[in-house]
């Protein structure tokens, strides 16, 4: 659900620049004057963020989108119709699609191996070299072919421009659909090309490049922002909510909530049986079967212990939630890997449940209750639900914990 929140904004952003692109004719000459000068400050300042925050990639594509801009405002300005117009213009926009495919697709180290830093710096200079050879060298035909116009209306940027940008383009979304978790600079530069595909292509109005660029240089440093607050509140391991971001939920409980502590029952064991890796892959299968209840927001509180957060539910409400996921673990039978042989085990999780009351008025109080609760769920013999105050004599509803390896096939 969190990429349509990162849609929305990019899409609102985008649809903005767009619609507002023939507006700058209109401004003040004064702040006409200013805009060329607008996306050096915001990709001055997203470099510095990507700096401060390790991130290679986007500091790169903020440095070609500078690039390109020189190239464009100083040799080709605005509705400029010389030789270096026609020739330079359609070599620079093959080359921006270009450079947002390539930085994105080599892998991301961050900015503290040097080596690395200085070949990507090189193939991005060393563009500039290529470029200025190209201008002098490359024989006539060629540039016919390149700058040969593309026969749709509406459209003016040359075909091999179209071409590149359209395929460049397709190749991303694709990519983005095929990725795992695609961070949000990946959606983000599906965007960037759009807009800079649309500024290129009204090149001929003055500030259009400026502007998309602008606002080209905006999303990557707010996709750098974005991104480092998804590592900062999410678990690695499970892809849920971290710790932080449970304690931020805090914030806007109000006043009827509950909360649940679990833990894996005897997890220890199981990592000295099955190994730490087989370990972490149940953690993952068990985050899953929390993350399907669907009144409460679940969290890793930390290790193998996980809270959920049910906000406008008494403890009562969402007790046959848990119980159930509590089955359905139970009932899981999880095929794993020991000693190279395939073999079938199951896991059981223990819950504390615990409400906001006029006893336990903060939520930090509230989770204390809930881990008093599930203190008491382990002594009474794990596998189950207690809420806190409740009895906890009673045995477990359904399904032994099978502790025991069952061998069943070799692999
Ligand atoms: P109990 O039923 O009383 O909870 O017994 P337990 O063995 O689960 O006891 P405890 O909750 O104290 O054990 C925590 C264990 O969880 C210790 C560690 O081996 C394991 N653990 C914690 N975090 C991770 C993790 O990220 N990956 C793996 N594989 N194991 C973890
Ligand atoms: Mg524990
Ligand atoms: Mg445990």
């Amino acid at each position: 659900m969190a990429f349509l929140k990162h849609y929305t904004w990019l899409l609102g952003l985008t649809a903005f620049a767009v619609w507002q692109m023939p507006s700058i004719l209109t401004w003040p000459l004064s702040t006409q004057k200013l805009l060329p000068w607008l996306p050096y400050v915001i990709a001055g300042l997203g470099v510095f963020v990507g700096i401060f925050l390790n991130r290679l990639q986007p500091i790169l594509i903020l440095l070609s989108l500078v690039c390109f801009n020189i190239g464009m405002q100083y040799f080709i300005p605005a509705g400029s119709t010389g030789l270096t117009a026609v020739t330079l213009f359609p070599v620079l926009s093959i080359l921006l699609p270009l450079n947002l495919l390539i930085w994105l697709l080599l892998p991301e180290r961050g900015i503290h191996d040097k080596v690395y830093v200085l070949f990507q710096l090189v193939l991005l200079v060393g563009q500039v070299y290529l470029v200025y050879w190209v201008m002098e060298n490359l024989p006539l035909t060629y540039w016919q072919w390149i700058s040969q116009p593309i026969e749709i209306e509406g459209f003016n940027v040359s075909k091999t421009a179209f071409i590149t940008m359209v395929t460049v383009w397709l190749i991303l979304m694709l990519r983005n659909a095929l990725l795992n978790q695609p961070k949000v600079l990946d959606r983000t530069v599906v965007f960037v090309l759009f807009l800079m595909g649309f500024g290129l292509n009204s090149f001929y109005q003055f500030g259009a490049i400026a502007w998309m660029s602008s606002f080209a240089a905006t999303m990557i440093l707010l996709s750098l922002i974005f991104d480092a607050h998804h590592i900062a509140y999410t678990d690695q391991l499970t892809g849920l909510n971290g710790r932080r971001a449970l304690l931020e939920s805090f914030l806007g409980l109000g006043r009827k909530y509950s909360i649940s502590m679990m833990d894996i029952d005897h997890f220890k064991s199981f990592n000295d049986t099955y190994g730490h890796d087989v370990g972490d892959a149940v953690l993952r299968t068990v985050a899953f079967e929390l993350s399907l209840i669907s009144t409460g927001h679940v969290y890793r509180y930390g290790g193998e212990e996980f809270t959920i957060v049910f906000k406008g539910k008494q403890a009562e409400q969402v007790k046959p939630a848990l119980e159930a996921v509590r089955k359905a673990i139970a009932d899981r039978v999880l095929s794993v890997q020991k000693q190279g042989q395939q073999v079938e085990t199951k896991v059981t999780v223990s819950f504390g449940l615990a409400e906001r009351n006029d006893q336990f008025k903060k939520p930090e109080e509230v989770m204390k209750a809930a881990d008093e609760a599930l203190y008491a769920a382990k002594k009474a013999g794990r596998n189950r639900v207690v809420v806190y105050g409740e009895s906890s004599k009673a045995p477990p509803k359904s399904t032994k914990p099978a502790r025991k390896a069952v061998k069943t096939q070799k692999s």
